[in-house]
């Protein structure tokens, strides 16, 4: 079976069996394993990617635009109503077979590390400790201004219809605007998280990439960063994506139903 390169572009898809068997393989042999998670893993839990908005109060406005420290800066209440409405959006999420799959790995392998570029909690909700932010976290609100951190406050209800203007809290500590603990377009990934993700796709010996589309960096080199320090790289993703080619297995599907292949129930026989 070739299951080296780009199913798409070869033809060649491992099936689900096959992949989870060789995949459960890989996992049992690696000494350390780094699982890096995308949007594609918070979009089959209802939370629409970064570039999808399709609410209609908010589908005139451009989330890059909104996503700024410029746009902070020159408009807050916009930008805070705009990330209240997210942040009620993923309050009202939950965690799908895939994250709690992954939590239940980690608890198998005592050197997974789980790195991910999505801001929302649902990692956490379904068990796993440890994660490394690279984008940050939404809820973790800090002043804009002298960076104390601020307390969460009270989100609208699912279903209330979002406010398109509201001041943002104050800081406690100085007075500055509350931001949310997110990583703005033109901003630095945090260098804490950056080190462990980089550190963990060095010492690795296999990757996982679920649900990325491989083309946000640096979050995207840190596959080529492992494969180069020897590790196998897998791709769990419904489509092709810009790390395919350098993947030594592209499973063709979702995180909710490629990863609960891989945990030791499912590996029981009959399962
Ligand atoms: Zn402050």
């Amino acid at each position: 079976m070739t299951i080296r390169g780009d199913s798409s572009a070869t033809g060649v898809n491992a099936d689900a069996t096959a992949a989870a068997a060789r995949v459960r393989g890989w996992l049992a042999g690696a000494r350390r394993c780094l699982v890096l998670t995308g949007a594609g893993m918070s979009a089959e839990s209802g939370i629409a990617p970064f570039r999808g908005g399709d609410q209609a109060l908010w589908a005139r406005f451009d989330p890059a635009r909104l996503a700024t420290p410029e746009a902070f800066a020159a408009d807050p209440d916009l930008v805070w109503a705009w990330y209240l409405w997210r942040m009620a959006g993923v309050r009202a999420a939950l965690p799908h077979a895939g994250h709690r799959a992954l939590a239940a790995l980690a608890g198998g392998h005592p050197h997974l590390q789980l790195v991910t570029q999505n801001v929302d909690d649902l990692h956490e909700r379904a068990g796993s400790a440890g994660v490394v932010h690279l984008h940050g976290e939404l809820f973790a609100l800090r002043c804009a201004a002298c960076a104390a951190p601020a307390a969460l406050p009270a989100l609208p209800a699912a279903g209330q219809a979002p406010a398109l203007r509201q001041p943002p809290p104050r800081c406690r500590r100085c007075g500055g605007a509350v931001r949310p603990g997110v990583v703005w377009f033109g901003e630095a990934l945090p260098a804490p998280a950056w080190q462990a993700a980089e550190a963990a796709a060095r010492s690795c010996d296999l990757v996982l990439v679920v649900g990325t589309s491989g083309l946000v960096h640096p979050a995207a080199a840190l596959p080529a960063i492992a494969r180069r320090h020897g590790a196998r790289v897998v791709e769990i993703n419904p489509s092709p994506t810009a790390l395919s080619g350098a993947a030594d297995l592209c499973w063709r599907a979702t995180a909710a139903q490629a990863l609960p292949l891989l945990t030791d129930a499912s590996a029981k026989p009959g399962g």
